[in-house]
């Protein structure tokens, strides 16, 4: 845990009720910022910033991004995190999708003016769509439909990406930009529907695992407390990079691999279940993590055998509190 020092920031993280956004909230306090969590609890719970509230140095508003945030005091450092990020999550209403991607960045950067604080967005893989390259590097600059059904997600976090950059150009502030890729850990909705928390709550309850497609589609898979570290070290960066940095974990696997490990993981009967593939479901993901390395000095250290190894206990623990999630 870093030394607390004097200066004590002040830091409001939007969508800080969400998976990712709870467990950035709790390393905030570990390390003595403030924190002002913002959250429409679309998709976060507050279970998950429960064990926060009772901090002196926390406070939770629940509001919704695309409303102007108008806030009393200092401000130095925003994250925006809020939006859905899983695609049947984010699909359900995918105007408002765009809208928390467009208006909320929006309002999120017109109170980082007001306030002088620093920006970080959190930006996505999917900015890439079905990928050209591979790995993929920043400088590529992607492969999206635009009007397919995950473009509320990717186009309105294009979208955002380049209203940080025009922030920049335009004198108003600073902006760091983060391109994420598939992150998994504790604290993810059973019900989230994204791979990881799918195939964990499946094989917890010997249902059968769902593979969409044939299963030789590729994600590369980071675990959260990783990903945290990458985020803070990316707010700290005394100037913000130009452009934006690639998060994750370069270590690929299929479908079908990730099948595997699980069910190593969790001795049972479940067994794969195949159906068809999304509409416009990438083929193959992996960063090329080479910028962060340079500019941050980071790299993800938890594989994910282990990564899986440390988050199959929460939800194992979580599950018969929660409402069961559908078999496909
Ligand atoms: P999540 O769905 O658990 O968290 C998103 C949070 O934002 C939730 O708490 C939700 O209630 C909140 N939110 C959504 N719309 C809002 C609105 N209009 N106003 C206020 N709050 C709102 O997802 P996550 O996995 O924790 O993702 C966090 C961020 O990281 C998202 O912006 C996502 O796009 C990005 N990201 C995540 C991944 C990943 O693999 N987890 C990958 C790439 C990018
Ligand atoms: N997927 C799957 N079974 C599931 C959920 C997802 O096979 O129960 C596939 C999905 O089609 C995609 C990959 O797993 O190819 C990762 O999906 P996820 O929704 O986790 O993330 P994203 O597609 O946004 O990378």
């Amino acid at each position: 845990m870093q030394k607390m020092t004097s200066f004590q920031p002040t830091t409001l993280v939007a969508g800080g009720a969400g998976f990712i956004g709870s467990h950035l909230c709790e390393t905030l306090l570990q390390r003595g910022h403030r924190v002002i969590c913002v959250d429409s609890f679309l998709t976060g719970r507050r279970e998950n910033v429960l064990p926060l509230t009772n901090h002196p140095a926390f406070t939770l508003i629940e509001a919704d991004v695309t409303e102007p945030l108008v806030l009393p005091g200092q401000v130095d450092e925003i994250y925006n995190l809020a939006c859905a990020a899983s695609p049947p999550q984010y699909q359900a209403d995918p105007m408002h999708t765009m809208m928390t991607n467009v208006l909320g960045t929006g309002h999120l950067l017109e109170l980082a003016r007001v306030k002088g604080a620093r920006f970080l967005q959190a930006s996505t893989s999917e900015v890439y769509g079905d990928p050209e390259t591979h790995p993929q590097t920043e400088d590529y600059w992607g492969n999206v439909n635009c009007t397919g059904p995950r473009a509320c997600y990717d186009e309105g976090k294009r979208a955002a990406e380049t209203m940080c950059f025009d922030h920049v150009r335009a004198g108003q502030g600073d902006a760091r930009v983060a391109r994420i890729f598939n992150t998994y850990g504790p604290q993810m909705r059973p019900d989230d529907g994204r791979i990881v928390s799918n195939l964990i709550c499946q094989a917890l309850q010997d249902k059968p695992m769902t593979i969409y497609g044939d299963g030789t589609q590729t994600r590369s898979f980071c675990y959260v407390s990783d990903l945290v570290e990458g985020l803070i070290a990316l707010m700290q960066v005394p100037v913000a990079p130009e452009g934006a940095v690639n998060l994750g974990n370069p270590g690929e696997f299929s479908i079908l691999e990730l099948v595997e490990i699980i069910r190593e993981l969790v001795p049972g009967t479940a067994r794969p279940v195949f159906s068809p593939l999304p509409t416009d479901d990438p083929r193959r993901r992996q960063p090329d993590i080479t910028r962060a390395g340079e500019l941050l000095r980071w790299q993800p250290r938890i594989p994910l055998h282990e990564g899986l190894r440390r988050t199959i206990p929460w939800f194992a623990a979580h599950l018969a509190s929660l409402p069961p999630i559908p078999a496909d």
